[in-house]
């Protein structure tokens, strides 16, 4: 397949989201080292976001707050508060979509944006992002960075590994100067490498992206399939994905979520948490897209694989909407009407019959506080730690090994 280079692909990155979105609100904190950490009151809090000052202090995401206290006695220490940091999300998204139509958010302080034709409207790419930047900047007091590529993969390259460094914030890649200026790079700095790919890469005396791109493709495919096969397209700057909006099928069919379980559930609590995840993602994408659903449908599968089990019903719902605590209720109603009591494997969640819902989107937080305090607990972990963290919920409480996983999961810089 010959790589398309006719795009024009962004990604735009918050720069110590939770941290700026704090020092927004409190202007008197601008400049100072401001740590958002679970709990600023006992001394086991851990670091979830930290401002540029903070970080000058060797303040990082995934310590406990506590340690740095005795560092730096001036920190100031602040509560998490996700649906706050949600509604900035939303509103700086909003702001790209006056660019774009099509926006992918890619996490809470992260989205992809195809620019592809926009140069007659916005001029070249490097204006067009100092313009964003400039706007997300007097609209919410956020500083973000952008990396330009002609795919998905060279702009969250361009953005990871040079925009956040540099002092203007924008950084372009393409398949010129991909090699010249990521080749040099650790080979653990690569889009998809993790910490196990980087040491069995280490013990193969691969230390660069460019030692990677080097290898025979084939070599790595026989190793590590497909997935060996993506690292050696990483390294070529190589990215088949592109970033589209809904279409009119998908519309049709809806936002959908599936999980399979990391091991069999059957507790009704934890498949709740389950639901209520897969609940969140599905409105956070339709939010995502402007849209509200009409019908809801769960499905899920269970573990025994000798017997097939498991369902898909669907509901119509008594208002469009996307907001999770609307939609949980009758999630938990139609699956434990369906649900034989079997362990599961999988499950999944669709919000479909979609119409817009734009003008509506900032007020789907209101302040019931029931499920408001679920929210955020939920909101924490996957902001934190990605779509599949959900198992890790537990972790919010066990917090060695929260304070340990932090460490190792590198998804999110915040
Ligand atoms: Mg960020």
């Amino acid at each position: 397949m010959v790589p398309d280079r006719s795009k024009l692909i962004f990604l735009a990155d918050m720069e110590s989201f939770y941290a700026s979105v704090e020092t927004s609100l409190n202007p008197a904190w601008r400049g100072k080292p401001v740590v958002v950490c679970g709990d600023p009151e006992r001394r086991r809090g851990i670091v979830l976001a930290a401002s540029k000052e903070a970080k000058a202090y060797g303040i990082k995401t995934g310590f406990l707050a506590g340690e740095y206290r005795r560092l730096c006695p001036e920190v100031i220490l602040v509560k998490p508060r996700m649906h706050t940091y949600l509604q900035f999300s939303l509103r700086i998204m909003e702001i790209f979509r006056q660019f774009s139509d099509r926006v992918l958010p890619y996490s809470i302080d992260e989205l992809f944006l195809d620019m592809t034709g926009c140069e007659k409207l916005f001029g070249p790419p490097q204006e067009m992002a100092r313009e964003m930047i400039r706007r997300v900047w007097e609209e919410t007091g956020i500083r973000c960075r952008i990396g330009i590529g002609e795919n998905p993969l060279q702009a969250k390259m361009a953005c990871d590994c040079f925009a956040k460094k540099s002092s203007e914030g924008i950084f372009a890649l393409n398949h010129e100067n991909y090699a010249f200026y990521t080749w040099p790079l650790p080979v653990s700095s690569l889009f998809g490498v993790g910490s196990r790919m980087e040491s069995h890469f280490q013990r193969m005396a691969i230390r660069t992206i460019g030692h990677l791109a080097r290898l025979p493709r084939e070599s790595l495919r026989r190793r590590w399939g497909v997935n060996g096969e993506i690292l050696w397209l990483n390294a070529h700057g190589i990215d088949y994905s592109t970033i589209s909006p809904a279409t009119a099928s998908e519309e049709q069919k809806g936002v959908s979520h599936n999980m399979t379980l990391p091991r069999d559930y059957v507790k009704e609590s934890e498949i709740k948490v389950v639901l209520l995840e897969l609940c969140e993602e599905v409105c956070f994408r339709a939010r995502a897209l402007g849209k509200m659903g009409r019908t809801v449908s769960v499905y899920c599968r269970g573990a025994d694989f000798r017997h097939s089990s498991g369902f898909l019903r669907q509901q119509r719902l008594p208002e469009p909407t996307a907001a999770a605590h609307q939609v949980y209720p009758w999630v938990l109603d139609l699956f434990f009407r369906h649900w034989d009591r079997k362990p599961l494997r999988a499950l999944g969640i669709r919000l479909s019959s979609l119409t817009d819902c734009r003008e509506v989107q900032l007020s789907l937080f209101d302040n019931r506080e029931k499920t408001e305090a679920l929210y955020r607990a939920m909101d924490l972990v996957r902001a934190k730690f990605g779509r599949t963290s959900l198992f890790r919920a537990s972790s919010l409480t066990a917090g060695a090994q929260l304070f340990d996983r932090a460490n190792k999961i590198g998804g999110h810089e915040a």
